[in-house]
């Protein structure tokens, strides 16, 4: 993003109102979630500004101990993607700044001093989580320049206007701006130069561990056991791009819900690659397109506008892919801009008509009420949600049919929506590998009737959507998926 691309311009916040230091020494792009070196918006927007004032580029990249839900799992994927990236910048020649938080070596304060030392600092707007907190607290307590950049999708997240109710409402927006968008993607590869990369030392020990084995179980982490068979980090990220469209793509539209084991379906299972910002979206959008073959830009405006099918290409699996991959990706992302990252209760979430019947239907008597600790181990009398749970804690993901299946039934377990909604947040948080992200709240809350309609009215869930395992029961052969899960307890 240079300063004359004034389409991206839309992508930046500035976080507080100092001035330039132009007597700084680098220009520092902190990601907190965009985790990668290439394709990102906030990188390119850094190299811009480090390009203007003739100063080198530092890219910081911190992992501190303390945030909420931590644990071995999160810090292992993210470990891994600090790995790649510290090989990417050997190879681009650029400055990269790894600070990993132990026992012995704190983070506290570290980040303002790097901010005390730079022109201004770049950073991730990113609507959810720690990170608007983050952001907003080195803004106050530095006279450095900090200036969000919304890397997360294909279209600035600003430029999709009032929120919406319901995905139809911003798939519309979504058609009408994607082609220019489109032109506006990141660079592949950031823009470097001798300046950018000249000499610059890092005040702190840049962390140079290799071996994570070894070093994760010197953190003091909540033991929530890593995921063996899935990497973090955009090497693995391209190479399950890669696997995704060659081999499961083709039967998205038709056979992605039928619950399955992973390589039996045909999700992409790239979403905790795209919430830690181990891969663009515009990378996947483009590879997927590509396999398409039939993409093309300009006639876009003459095809169908505001409907799931007909507007990428003729391939079905591609819109159908890019449909979510877009738009109800974006859905979330938009909803929590505007709601400024208040997740807080039910009451503040949802639309009138889900409060309204959930209240009328507060007093109903629920079949069996379960406690967080029988939830969490997947112990209650229905056997279909007790593997999806069991998936989530083995995997650190549910199979996307089923993790609409597994929200429902919390509501029908729990005393109050309050309750089940908080013990759905803990339990996707804790355990799911893209956890914490927009889309966990927009899926969680989608539960309780959030981008939905009224349906007709039953007990608890009163005219919010009901699912039920007996349904699923009648709609898919589930036994490939029950043993698989079984497999994974073996
Ligand atoms: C209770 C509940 C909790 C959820 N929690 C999360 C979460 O923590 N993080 C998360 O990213 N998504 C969440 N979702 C949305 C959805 O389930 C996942 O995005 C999807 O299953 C991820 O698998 P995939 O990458 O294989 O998806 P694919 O089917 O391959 O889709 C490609 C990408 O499109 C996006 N996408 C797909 N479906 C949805 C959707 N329904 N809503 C928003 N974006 C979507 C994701 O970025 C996904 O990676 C949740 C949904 C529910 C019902």
């Amino acid at each position: 993003m240079t300063k004359e691309d004034a389409y991206n311009q839309a992508r930046v916040r500035v976080a507080n109102h100092a001035n330039f230091r132009t007597e700084g020494t680098y220009v520092l792009y902190w990601t907190q979630i965009c985790r990668r070196l290439e394709r990102n918006h906030a990188l390119d927007y850094a190299a811009d500004v480090a390009r203007r004032f003739g100063k080198p580029l530092v890219v910081y990249e911190g992992l501190k101990l303390g945030y909420p839900w931590a644990n071995q799992r999160l810090h292992r994927f993210i470990l891994e993607g600090m790995l790649d990236s510290r090989a990417v910048a050997k190879k681009l020649g650029i400055h990269y700044w790894p600070f990993v938080e132990t026992p012995d070596h704190a983070g506290r304060g570290l980040l303002r001093k790097l901010a005390g030392q730079a022109v201004a600092v770049i950073t991730d707007d990113f609507p959810c989580f720690i990170i608007p907190e983050q952001t907003e607290a080195l803004a106050k307590k530095t006279d450095t320049p900090v200036i969000a950049i919304d890397g997360n999708g294909i279209i600035p997240i600003a430029n999709y206007g009032p929120v919406t109710s319901a995905a139809a409402h911003l798939r519309h927006r979504v058609h009408r701006q994607f082609a220019e968008a489109w032109l506006h993607r990141a660079e592949r590869k950031p823009k470097l130069d001798a300046i950018l990369c000249g000499p610059v030392d890092p005040p702190f020990d840049l962390w140079e561990e290799t071996d994570l084995d070894r070093f994760l179980p010197t953190l003091p982490l909540d033991d929530v056991p890593p995921v063996t068979n899935r990497v973090g980090g955009s090497v693995a990220a391209r190479r399950r791009l890669k696997d995704f469209v060659r081999k499961q793509l083709a039967g998205y539209a038709t056979d992605r819900s039928p619950p399955s084991a992973p390589d039996k379906g045909h999700a992409s299972r790239l979403s905790p690659y795209l919430h830690f910002g181990h891969i663009s979206v515009e990378e996947v959008v483009e590879e997927v397109l590509d396999a398409a073959g039939d993409f093309d830009l300009e006639g876009l405006a003459a095809r169908k506008r505001g409907k799931r099918d007909g507007f990428y290409s003729d391939n079905a699996d591609v819109n159908s892919f890019l449909d979510e991959a877009i738009t109800w990706r974006d859905l979330g992302y938009h909803w929590h801009r505007h709601r400024r990252g208040d997740t807080g209760s039910l009451k503040s979430a949802l639309p009138e008509w889900a409060l309204k019947t959930l209240a009328d239907h507060a007093n109903d008597p629920r079949p069996v009420v379960y406690s967080l600790e029988e939830l969490e181990a997947g112990d209650t009398y229905d056997e279909l949600w007790n593997a999806s749970q069991k998936e989530l804690v083995a995997t650190g993901s549910i199979h996307n049919y089923m993790r609409m299946l597994w929200g429902k039934k919390v509501l029908e377990w729990s005393k109050t929506p309050e309750d089940a909604y908080r013990a759905l947040e803990h339990l996707n948080n804790k355990y799911a590998l893209d956890g914490r992200n927009p889309n966990s709240y927009s899926g969680i809350l989608w539960c309780f009737g959030l981008f939905d309609r009224p349906w007709s009215e039953r007990k608890i869930f009163g005219k919010v959507r009901y699912m039920s395992s007996d349904s699923a029961a009648k709609k898919f052969d589930l036994e490939g998926y029950l043993e698989y899960v079984r497999q994974l307890q073996a």
